[in-house]
């Protein structure tokens, strides 16, 4: 059994010291695909490195809403050296976010141009979104570019407009496997299963299994499989049929096109 992280943060210092031993257990669990996303261009390097380093691992780089530089202009032009030089990065993790960082104006005045730089690079970006579907919404549809929504968390009314654009994808976090109440596996089931991916956002959002045992453990790519089964389970799917499904939404989406996985 193949699966892919599709949004997580290898590049965090909280995995520097076992980081070996944390790809070690990904690829005994079957996860053989990473997009690694950087935040800010401080820990862009380490993402770089990583790709190097790791076999399977997508290199993302993006400013994160809640880490907008002083200066943006240079961070932007950072970016386009990053995608010129590295054909296969992404642009990620990027956003808007309503509920936490800097006032929504200045998010946006980053927002934009990176869309639009992932455009002209012909990348597909990994998307934050926090309460403001309705900006996100017009962004996109501004900048047509392949978009995943990471850790989706919008209604069905967003979703619906989402798949109207075309060429979006909904990543399913930890945060699925928490069954406090319904909106997720409903929204799960109301998605085409070819739309469907997921992911850790490792460090965070742990899933419940393993939080309920160990409140506070440091979430892993290894532990992608209690979402896998979540949505096998909410599929009504056997696993191994789920991450078949769940691998080659990842691959039409072109990300592991130069990796080993396939
Ligand atoms: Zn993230």
């Amino acid at each position: 059994m193949t699966l892919i992280d599709t949004h997580c943060h290898l590049q965090a210092s909280v995995f520097t010291p076992d980081r070996e031993a944390v790809f070690a257990r990904a690829r005994l669990a079957g996860v053989q695909g990473f997009l690694c996303c950087g935040t800010e261009p401080q820990d862009w390097e380490a993402v770089s490195q990583l790709s190097r380093d790791q076999p399977g691992v997508v290199p993302a780089y993006g400013v994160h809403p809640w880490y907008i530089p002083e200066n943006p202009e240079s961070a932007l032009q950072a970016l386009e050296q990053r995608l010129t030089n590295e054909p296969r990065a992404w642009v990620g993790e990027i956003g808007l976010d309503r509920t936490f960082g800097p006032p929504l104006a200045r998010q946006e005045a980053v927002f934009e141009p990176q869309l639009a730089i992932a455009q002209r690079f012909r990348r597909p970006v990994s998307l934050h979104c926090r309460r403001t579907w309705d900006r996100l919404l017009l962004y996109l549809k501004r900048w047509p570019v392949p978009a995943v929504l990471h850790s989706f968390s919008g209604s069905k009314a967003v979703a619906e407009q989402l798949l109207d654009r075309g060429d979006c994808w909904f990543s399913f976090s930890g945060a699925l496997t928490q069954g406090r109440n319904a909106r997720l596996p409903a929204l799960l089931k109301f998605l085409p299963r070819s739309n469907v991916l997921i992911e850790t956002d490792a460090p965070d959002l742990t899933p419940w299994p393993v939080w309920r045992e160990t409140p506070g453990t440091r979430n892993e790519p290894a532990y992608l499989i209690y979402t896998a089964r979540q949505v096998a389970e909410i599929w009504d799917l056997p696993l191994d049929e789920t991450a078949k499904q769940l691998t080659k939404n990842a691959q039409a989406l072109g990300w592991t096109r130069k990796t080993e996985v396939g």
